[in-house]
């Protein structure tokens, strides 16, 4: 059951108004298979209203703001976000079946990237630039205009601070489409915004499917630039809807991260992100650490370790708090589950294993294979679900080679106490990020994110975000 909500839950926010959509969808509790709502099941009609919207706050109220009152707004929205966050906790775990904890962590960084957008973007400069005599050259950033966002549903309450927060900071006006699967976070975010002062039509909400609602604003001439998380396959579509209006896209994809846990490593201390890197949100988690690479000497010891932390964890109903909850949807629990059937042919280090007295909700076990090799299909293919492999390796060269043989590159772990080590790998490894004896870094607002290969391009987080956000004007004056 849901809370009691300060707005219809089934509305769509358009230019400021609440409104009732053409029709609805059902949105489910992952935990128990319960509806929990009806949304809105947005039209290319009523995105075109929304882009419109934009287009109005842009051309009224929402340009006049300068830096520092776009800061200010951003600063009181992460206040509320802040003061709010126990409601936003129950309302993404209900709808995300995000553990309790796990969607407490996403509100607090919600908050923290309006903070830290708010008080980045008055900070934000241009350049002057030595030219020919007579002329004095310099940039200005300005906004793109009107803003995309197409979210997924494993972290809304990120996702929607790292792209719409830092959107909004720079002065574009943005039409946020949620996912079908989970969109409640996304709507209390914009009812909040309004309380913050952002005036109306600076941020549009239109739930509804990805092929209806999200092929239209990926499509729509009058969108300025595009953010898309989630899968390859509609981020490729959503690039080439974009690419038919010439406009420029984030991707932010997914990927197959690995951690590498050198001869050295101090195995204390990377237990728990080898592990929970992989385990957090059930592994639907586009920077999830899916493959342990392993050097052979420490193999029985990661293999024995990790498989009793596994044994440790409980899987249960978002709203009890367990270490892993159910997966989003049906869909995604039988595409896990295809995986794990598909894999007969590995050896199952460990597994949390799933009550039968669990509701009838979306679990699948979690599971760590290991040995595996790094060709086979586990080791290769993003599975978002909480399934690890573990990979033996002999020397650097290989452990490098494995880690890069993906099709992806978002985020990549060295576990050693080598500093030699550390570096040349920092700089071979084909990945938007690299952390070293650590992995994730605390989840980072300030730092940027993004892949290479198929997990995308672009850069998200940090002041990186406010340069995307953006673009650039030179200015080149004649005075003699
Ligand atoms: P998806 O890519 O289909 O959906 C993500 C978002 O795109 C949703 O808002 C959806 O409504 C929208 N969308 C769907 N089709 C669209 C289209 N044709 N045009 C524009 N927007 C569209 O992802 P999914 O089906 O929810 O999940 C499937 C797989 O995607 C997962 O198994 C996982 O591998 C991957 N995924 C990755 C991430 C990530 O953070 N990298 C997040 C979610 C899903």
């Amino acid at each position: 059951m849901l809370p009691d909500i300060p707005f219809d839950p089934s509305q769509l926010l358009i230019g400021g108004q609440w409104r009732d959509p053409s029709d609805t969808l059902a949105l489910t509790n992952p935990s128990d298979g319960s509806d929990l709502a009806r949304i809105a099941k947005g039209t290319a009609a009523e995105v075109d209203l929304a882009v419109q919207a934009a287009q109005d706050a842009l051309d009224g109220d929402w340009s006049s703001f300068t830096a520092a009152e776009r800061g200010r707004v951003l600063t009181r929205l992460g206040q509320l976000v802040l003061e709010n966050v126990e409601f936003l906790t129950t309302l993404e775990s209900l709808d995300v079946g995000k553990p309790t904890t796990q969607a407490r962590a996403d509100a607090v960084a919600l908050a923290r990237y309006c903070e830290f957008y708010g008080g980045a973007v008055d900070k934000l400069l241009g350049q002057t630039i030595p030219y020919l005599n007579g002329y004095t050259v310099y940039t200005l950033r300005e906004p793109h205009g009107v803003t995309g966002h197409i979210v997924p549903w494993n972290y809304p309450m990120q996702i929607i601070g790292r792209s719409v927060g830092a959107a909004l900071a720079m002065g574009n006006a943005c039409v946020l489409k949620p996912a079908e699967d989970a969109c409640l976070t996304a709507l209390m975010f914009a009812y909040l915004a309004e309380q913050a002062g952002l005036p109306a039509g600076a941020l549009n909400v239109v739930p509804g499917l990805g092929r209806e609602a999200g092929a239209a604003l990926a499509g729509h001439p009058g969108v300025q630039h595009l953010s898309f998380t989630g899968s390859v396959a509609t981020g490729a579509m959503v690039q080439q809807a974009a690419g038919a209006n010439v406009v420029p896209v984030t991707l932010e994809l997914g990927g197959k991260s690995p951690q590498i846990v050198f001869e050295d490593a101090d195995l204390e201390a990377a237990l728990p992100f080898l592990v929970n890197a992989g385990l957090q949100n059930a592994g639907q988690t586009c920077s999830a650490s899916s493959r342990i690479l392993v050097h052979s000497s420490r193999f029985d010891e990661v293999a024995t370790r990790m498989g009793d932390a596994y044994r440790a964890k409980r899987i249960g109903p978002a709203n009890t708090d367990p270490d892993i909850g159910p997966l989003i949807n049906a869909t995604q629990r039988d595409r896990v589950m295809a995986f794990l059937d598909g894999a007969s042919d590995l050896p199952v280090l460990a597994e949390a294993s799933i009550s039968p007295d669990l509701p009838q909700g979306h679990y699948v076990p979690a599971r760590l294979f290991g040995p595996v090799k790094p060709d086979h299909r586990l080791a290769q293919q993003e599975i978002f679900g909480p399934v690890q492999v573990i990979i033996p390796f002999e020397t650097e060269d290989e452990a490098v080679a494995i880690a890069n043989g993906t099709d992806y590159g978002l985020v990549a772990s060295i576990w050693t106490k080598d500093g030699a080590r550390q570096m040349r790998l920092a700089k071979r490894l084909k990945s938007g990020q690299v952390f070293i004896n650590n992995y994730g870094a605390g989840g980072g607002v300030e730092l940027p994110f993004g892949g290479i290969g198929k997990s995308g391009h672009g850069r998200e987080k940090g002041f990186e975000a406010l340069y995307g956000f953006s673009t650039l004007k030179t200015v080149a004056a004649f005075h003699g």
